[in-house]
């Protein structure tokens, strides 16, 4: 019996949490809308743990002969009251979604949707979502949000893909005295009462949904003016304990800012912030507010991991977006070579080499492709080798055609008119630039490191004194570094009946391969 509860107990939550994602297959009616705006509007009852208040999408309608609406909202909520152009209107809440038949829709509509309740306390954050739910030091409510793996409709009514990026967003939240909301974009003002204070923050860039966010604590808010490629607010939230540390994450800040400028172009949100905020889980690349929960922890060899990955994402995840999780190693792959771009400009060429060879390689598990089938959700991209693999595939692309090329073809991909708009991109999108650029078909490199979990095999035997080197595979084409013993490196074509004088193969560890 204890056994059999245990195991009903681990299945149920692991039912929870893979039902419970972000992307895959829009419905049909989700098909027909686009989203325009959110506004939500929440009060934070920190010692109940509850939410409850109400948010405005306002959405466009592709085809207005079509009138149900549907809107992502986990059932754990209860939905009081539904207004659509402020009239209230039936609705039902079955599957975690809210689900309204109307007799006619404008091109242009307002939802305005009640609820409230217990939001799912996160078991695992930032990977697993829901509410973290801390105290600082001194005993104050601290508390974070986390949804990209599990989606921003834990949370909010919404349409939970990556694909419907909102034009604007607006995070209102109500907490008691003395506690501070950080969110997205700008803060348009705050308002008290006897033991409450209203944050209205408001962001007109465009945001996905689970990039819209918000965290509570007792914070002190640290502010500078950094002169980047336009002046930016520099705003870190930061709890009166951690304070003394504000100085040097701030430095860190504007160091790894400039990098990114001189690398990928202008940071994208000028206009409104860079924001970092200290949250009660590690991080996330929550667009002009990243959250921080590093704890100014220093890795090898000298810089904070944490900080320099999610300030990468505002290029790389917010400012071009993929449209579909398939092609999520877009997101992280990029970000993680863009680590060792900051490595190799600050410490040298070596640290560039090492951090393929000491931290990265030994990530890859190659267990899935990294690029999965289209209409991916969140868990089809799960794991590491979209990070890792991803990372490395650049870099063996950078072997191929060399640094500078690498560096023209991603400035392409974050800069050139897109078939989608927003600034939505593909995989295809990104290979067709790589062949555009050199000139070349690289199909038959990309089919095997993003939509193979196979690697290649390099099958070597010797022949007098000599060796035969050949890919076991014909159609790839990679040429592989040997050097010769007399101690010369040359790239060498692997080809069945060619002999070659080889004391080594690949001697600085560009190919990712088997042997
Ligand atoms: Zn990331």
């Amino acid at each position: 019996m204890y056994k059999k509860l245990i195991i009903a107990i681990y299945v149920s939550s692991i039912c929870f949490s893979m039902d419970i994602y972000s992307g895959g297959r829009l419905t049909k009616h989700q098909r027909n809308m686009d989203v325009k705006s959110y506004s939500i509007n929440l009060s934070v009852d920190t010692d109940n743990k509850a939410i409850s208040g109400f948010v405005d999408i306002s959405f466009n309608i592709k085809d207005t002969t079509k009138t149900t609406i549907e809107v992502d909202l986990i059932e754990s909520y209860s939905v009081e009251k539904v207004l659509l152009n402020n009239n209230s209107i039936r609705f039902n809440h079955r599957n975690n979604i809210i689900r309204i038949k109307t007799a006619t829709l404008e091109p242009l509509n307002i939802i305005r949707i009640f609820y409230n309740g217990k939001p799912p306390a996160a078991s695992n954050p930032p990977w697993d979502g829901g509410f973290t739910w801390e105290t600082d030091s001194l005993g104050y409510p601290w508390v974070g949000i986390s949804c990209q793996t599990n989606g921003a409709h834990i949370w909010f009514p919404c349409i939970e893909h990556p694909s419907d990026e909102a034009d604007s967003a607006e995070i209102i939240i109500t907490v008691d005295k003395p506690l501070v909301v950080g969110a997205n974009g700008l803060l348009i003002d705050s308002t008290s009462t006897n033991n409450q204070t209203t944050w209205h923050w408001k962001t007109q860039n465009t945001i996905s949904p689970y990039n819209i966010n918000f965290t509570i604590g007792r914070f002190n808010v640290v502010e500078k003016t950094l002169p980047l490629y336009e002046q930016t607010l520099l705003q870190y939230f930061v709890l009166p304990e951690h304070e003394p540390g504000s100085d040097y994450i701030i430095k860190e800040a504007e160091k790894y800012l400039h990098f990114y400028e001189s690398v990928f172009g202008p940071y994208p949100w000028s206009n409104e912030k860079f924001g970092m905020i200290e949250t009660p889980y590690w991080g996330m690349e929550h667009q002009t507010i990243i959250a921080y929960g590093n704890n100014y922890k220093v890795r090898e060899p000298g810089y904070d991991f944490l900080l320099l990955h999610e300030m990468g994402h505002e290029w790389w995840g917010n400012f071009i977006t993929v449209h579909d999780w398939a092609d999520f190693w877009i997101h992280e792959g990029i970000t993680i070579y863009a680590e060792a771009l900051f490595l190799e400009e600050t410490f040298g060429k070596k640290a560039y080499h090492e951090f393929f060879q000491n931290t990265v390689r030994g990530k890859i598990s190659n267990k899935k492709p990294i690029v999965p089938k289209r209409n991916a959700t969140s868990f089809n991209v799960g794991g590491l080798d979209v990070y890792y693999k991803g990372a490395m595939m650049l870099h063996m692309l950078r072997y191929l055609e060399g640094k500078d090329v690498v560096l023209k073809i991603l400035t392409q991909l974050l800069y050139s008119k897109k078939e989608l708009p927003n600034n939505h991109t593909s995989t295809n999108e990104f290979i067709d630039i790589v062949n555009r650029m050199t000139g070349k078909d690289y199909h038959w490199f990309f089919n095997v490191y993003l939509r193979s979990k196979r690697l290649p095999k390099l099958i070597t035997k010797n022949r007098d004194g000599k060796k035969s080197i050949y890919w076991d595979n014909q159609s790839f084409k990679m040429p592989i570094e040997i050097k010769t013993s007399k101690g010369e490196i040359i790239k060498h074509q692997p080809k069945k009946n060619k002999k070659v004088d080889a004391k080594e193969i690949d001697p600085n560890n560009w190919i990712l391969y088997r042997d």
